[in-house]
């Protein structure tokens, strides 16, 4: 399994360039330079996307979960086997360390992929007995053609959780990668090839998200949209989707607040709250950006990160010392720029990092950011309400629970917080009292896939992981006997 310097769509079980026969250049962010080509693809290839898939619906949907479960088991075993390339891929495309696609992207897109094949043995509808002679069942029938549209920070990680329960449930599927980091979605259809998946049960369409995204959500035979990604790219899916009456399950943005409070366990907080702030150069949507810390602890605090921070190596992804890699673009590098300068605008006071990296030789061009940290600015600052999804975190104090709670809870998001004590009674009332779908006490990242996963307020509608997800790609009917 290699890369292929020129990806092609996936349609009904072949690989296929697009009708256009227009490509767009993709980048390796290490270097800033083009390393190979895309399908820009448009509504004509979606057309023959959809076509495939409800040709592929009747078989696939009715094949019993025993042999979708061996197919899906398949897939997982041959992307495990070629976790080397898939790795090699994740870190091409998109500028992480090598070593975080072989430790967490890769892994975790095989075990997503396992993990919905497995469920889908044990997925069980509920019973209703009526005292008057009658039972009602629970029919959990898939949906159809279903979308799933996935972001870049995550690539197959987010694309293999969106696809596999789809898959599990009976449905086929039309998905597109982003256009940014569409390698690994590549490797993934030879593996589907590979594995013997039949034509059209999965297709993926590659292009960009306001061509080939929208015309996969403006498709009127497809009956869910599944999506990852911005806040604002979320609003205009549902704007779409809704006069057309498709399910929806939206995963969007957030600005974490991670609170520490001065009796938590210093040393596993500090070397967490590294990593929370600034895996993946920060662009993981669950990195906590906003760290408060409670008063008394503020100054060690601050020395000890600020010190541990500045040690972060930066530079080649592939080199095994790097900690931190590129950013996915340069128009992504100029935004998250943008925000420093901000910072500084509103008064915050860089601590460390604050500006653009130049490397030597190859990786000259390349989009680094040194790790940032900045102290000084109020918890309603834009800098402290908007989402940055980039390797700057702001740190603040507080000296009062409620004080704390009234700042984790001011922005527009809620998708995961972070919270730092001893003390067990306070644990809960914070997780009580924070507005977010996911509240993660003395840990952070510590993900089981039965659990719920998505966010409130501007962070998402619905939730993805274990049984949430496959009820989103069933429609649940209600069968009522009278004997
Ligand atoms: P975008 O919203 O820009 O893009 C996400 C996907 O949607 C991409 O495949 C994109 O294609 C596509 N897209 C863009 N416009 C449209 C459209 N009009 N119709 C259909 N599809 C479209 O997000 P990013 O890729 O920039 O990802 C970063 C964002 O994702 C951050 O806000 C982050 O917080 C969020 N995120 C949320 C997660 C969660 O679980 N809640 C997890 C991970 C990230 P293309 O890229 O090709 O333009």
């Amino acid at each position: 399994m290699k890369f292929d310097k020129n990806i092609r769509n996936f349609i009904y079980g072949e690989l296929k360039a697009p009708i256009s026969n227009s490509h767009i250049d993709n980048y390796d962010p290490s270097t800033g330079t083009v390393y190979s080509k895309i399908p820009d693809s448009d509504e004509r290839d979606v057309g023959r996307a959809v076509k495939a898939a409800q040709l592929a619906f009747p078989h696939w949907s009715s094949l019993g979960v025993e042999r979708r479960f061996r197919v899906l088991l398949r897939i997982a075993d041959i992307v495990e086997q070629h976790l080397e390339e898939f790795a090699l891929a994740e870190s091409t495309d998109t500028g992480k360390p090598l070593s975080l696609a072989k430790s967490v992207d890769i892994p975790r897109a095989h075990a997503n992929i396992r993990f919905f094949a497995t469920s889908i043995l044990h997925f069980s509808s509920e019973s209703h007995q009526m005292e008057k002679e009658a039972i009602n069942f629970t029919l959990r029938q898939p949906l159809g053609v279903v979308g799933c549209i996935s972001p870049w920070n995550l690539p197959l990680y987010l694309f293999t959780w969106k696809i596999a329960p789809a898959l599990a449930a009976g449905n086929t599927i039309v998905a597109k990668p982003s256009e940014l980091t569409p390698m690994t979605a590549y490797l993934l259809s030879l593996a589907c090839i590979e594995a013997g998946l039949p034509p059209g049960v999965l297709n993926i369409v590659h292009g960009y998200g306001n061509k080939t995204g929208q015309a996969i959500v403006e498709h009127d035979d497809i009956k869910a949209i599944s999506f990852t990604g911005g806040t604002n790219t979320g609003s205009t899916i549902a704007r779409i989707a809704a006069p057309r009456f498709k399910k929806l399950s939206l995963e969007l943005g957030g600005k974490n607040p991670n609170i520490i409070f001065a009796d938590c366990d210093f040393d596993k907080m500090i070397s967490t709250t590294v990593r929370s702030s600034f895996a993946n150069q920060g662009q993981i949507c669950l990195c906590g950006s906003r760290i408060f810390v409670e008063s008394q602890l503020y100054n060690v605090f601050k020395e000890e990160f600020v010190k541990r921070v500045k040690k972060l190596n930066i530079g080649n992804p592939l080199a095994t010392k790097t900690d931190q890699g590129a950013v996915v673009s340069r128009s992504h590098m100029e935004k998250v720029l943008s925000y420093i300068e901000l910072a500084k605008q509103e008064g915050g006071i860089v601590l460390c990092g604050g500006e653009r990296v130049i490397m030597k030789g190859k990786q000259k061009d390349g989009y680094y950011i040194a790790p940032t940290v900045i102290e000084g600015l109020p918890h309603d600052c834009r800098t402290n309400q908007e989402e940055i999804f980039g390797p700057v975190v702001t740190i603040m104090p507080f000296n009062k629970e409620e004080e704390v709670l009234k700042y984790a809870n001011s922005t527009v998001y809620g998708l995961s917080a972070t919270v730092w004590t001893k003390d067990i009674d306070r644990a809960h009332r914070m997780a009580e009292k924070l507005e977010a779908g996911i509240i993660w006490v003395n840990t952070w990242m510590t993900r089981d896939l039965r659990t719920p996963f998505g966010g409130v307020k501007n962070s998402g509608v619905g939730r993805e992981g274990g049984l949430e997800a496959l009820r989103f790609f069933t429609e649940a009917k209600n069968v009522c006997i009278r004997y």
